[in-house]
Order: structure tokens, then C-alpha cells, then sequence
């Protein structure tokens, strides 16, 4: 699996907090942006966002490249509806090779990861078979969760820190957690302001909201306090 950050908006903190303060000043979004001074920079965007007007980070986008992840996981992906996607499409690109995710519980049982690999060769030999004789689009019915795809999200960072929420999660499945777990390295390395608190809520906002399915184990791998402290929490406009 590879995650890639392709594109996103530069200067995304200025940019929101230009944003956010047009709405109380005089002054337009053009001349706000003009604003070096970080520290206003900051308070600017602290401001709204402790005050539950996360709209104003709707305005930096974020698009990465998700290569190599198993149709199971990308099913789960494409369920977060403020994002934008295009994936490949298994009616147009024919599926050559036996290319598919075993899972780590599968590769670890030695009896199981052969009979695993053993089944998917035999799928993709039908595969073929198939997409011989009739359309790819029908050939494809035989393929399973497992094979791979590639994808293209873009999420702005409002989305980012409520997927992140839900997939950086211990409860969250791990294919789709690693994906979120580096999707956000990368957000942070370019918006740290923006990203240095997200992640699950036990990190987002210091407790789990999971009651007793809470796993207990607070991620303190993905901590990094020092941002903008933004909760993307529950609290609506
Ligand atoms: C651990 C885990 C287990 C899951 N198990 C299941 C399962 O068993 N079965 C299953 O079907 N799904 C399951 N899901 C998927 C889950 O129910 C959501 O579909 C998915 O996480 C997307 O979340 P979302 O709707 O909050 O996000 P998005 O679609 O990204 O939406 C973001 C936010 O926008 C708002 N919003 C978006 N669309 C609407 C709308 N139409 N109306 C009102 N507000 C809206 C909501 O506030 C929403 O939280 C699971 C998810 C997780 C993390």
C-alpha cells in the first residue's frame, strides 16, 4: 500500500485564518492574506475554531494517491461523503495479474496463507477465463475483497480531522488505519498548525467516546500537542 500526498493548498493556515477574520473585519480576504505576523496568524484561526466554526478550515484541500488497498478497505473509504474520489475501474482496466492484500492474521498461519494464495490464483485464472468470453465488466463478479485498487481523495481539512477521528481509531480496521495513520504523518509534516492535534478522539480531544467498546489503549504514538487545538468533536454550526 502507498499513500501519496499529490496536492494541497499552500498557505493553508493563512488561508483559513484570512478567511475566518474577513468575517469581522473591514478589511477583504485579499488584504488579510497579506498577514506574516504567525503568532496573529494563529490567534486568528484559534479563535473560530475554539468557538466550533470549523468551516473555516474547509477552505485548504488535500488530495493524495492511495495505491495498492484492497477493494474491502476502499469500500470503507468511499463511504465519507466530503471527499472527492476517483478509482479505478475494474469495467475498463483488465485485472492481469493475481495482484491482492493478505492480511497479516492469514500470513502468519502457515496452512492458511497457502490455502489463501492457492484460492486467489485459482480465482484469477476464472478471471481470465472469463474476461475472454465476456465483458470485463461481468468477468470482474468473481474477483474478491482482497484485490487491489488505487485511489484519488481529496478531503478538506475539516473532513480530514473527522476521518482521521474515525480511522486513526484502534477500533477502526487496520488496512484503512494505516492508510489514515499516514495520510496524517503527511498532513502534518505540511499544515502542523492545522494537524498537529488530530487523530483519534483519544488523541483529538483527550478521551474515547466509545464507552465500553473503548479498546483502552490511548494512542500516544500519534500525539503531538502544540497546534491550533482545534476539536473537530461533535459540536455542529
Ligand atoms: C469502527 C467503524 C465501524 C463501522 N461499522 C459499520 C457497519 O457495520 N456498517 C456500516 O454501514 N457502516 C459502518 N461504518 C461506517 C460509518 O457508519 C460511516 O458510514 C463512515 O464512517 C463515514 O462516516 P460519516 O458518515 O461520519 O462521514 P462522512 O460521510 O465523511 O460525513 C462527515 C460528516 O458530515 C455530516 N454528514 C454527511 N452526510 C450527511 C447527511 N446525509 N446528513 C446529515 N449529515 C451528514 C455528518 O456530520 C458526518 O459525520 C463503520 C465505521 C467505523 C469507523
Amino acid at each position: 500500500m502507498r499513500v501519496t500526498l499529490l496536492s494541497y493548498t499552500q498557505n493553508a493556515e493563512r488561508l483559513c485564518a484570512a478567511a475566518a477574520h474577513s468575517c469581522y473585519s473591514g478589511s477583504g480576504a485579499s488584504e488579510l492574506m497579506q498577514e506574516e505576523d504567525e503568532g496573529r496568524i494563529e490567534r486568528r484561526l484559534r479563535a473560530p475554531l475554539s468557538a466550533g466554526h470549523h468551516s473555516v478550515i474547509e477552505h485548504a484541500a488535500f488530495t493524495f494517491s492511495i495505491e495498492g488497498i484492497s477493494r474491502a478497505s476502499s469500500h470503507q473509504l468511499v463511504r465519507h461523503r466530503i471527499a472527492s474520489f476517483s478509482q479505478q475501474s475494474q469495467r475498463y482496466v483488465k485485472m492481469e495479474n493475481a495482484d491482492y492484500v493478505m492480511p497479516e492474521s492469514i500470513g502468519r498461519d502457515e496452512e492458511a496463507a497457502s490455502r489463501y494464495r492457492e484460492l486467489m490464483d485459482r480465482i484469477w485464472e476464472e478471471y481470465r477465463f472469463l474476461s475472454e468470453r465476456v465483458p470485463k465488466e461481468d468477468a470482474r463478479y468473481v474477483l474478491p475483497n482482497a484485490c487491489v485498487t488505487n485511489i484519488t481523495v481529496t478531503m478538506n481539512a475539516r473532513e480530514l480531522w473527522h476521518f482521521f477521528e474515525l480511522r486513526c481509531c484502534n477500533r477502526a480496521q487496520w488496512e484503512l488505519r494505516a492508510v489514515a495513520d499516514e495520510m496524517l504523518r503527511q498532513v502534518q509534516e505540511v499544515s502542523p498548525s492545522i494537524f498537529s492535534n488530530a487523530g483519534p478522539p483519544c488523541v483529538s480531544r483527550g478521551r474515547c467516546p466509545e464507552g465500553p467498546l473503548s479498546c483502552g489503549r490511548p494512542r500516544n504514538d500519534l500525539r503531538k500537542r502544540g497546534g491550533l487545538g482545534v476539536s473537530a468533536g461533535s459540536e455542529k454550526d
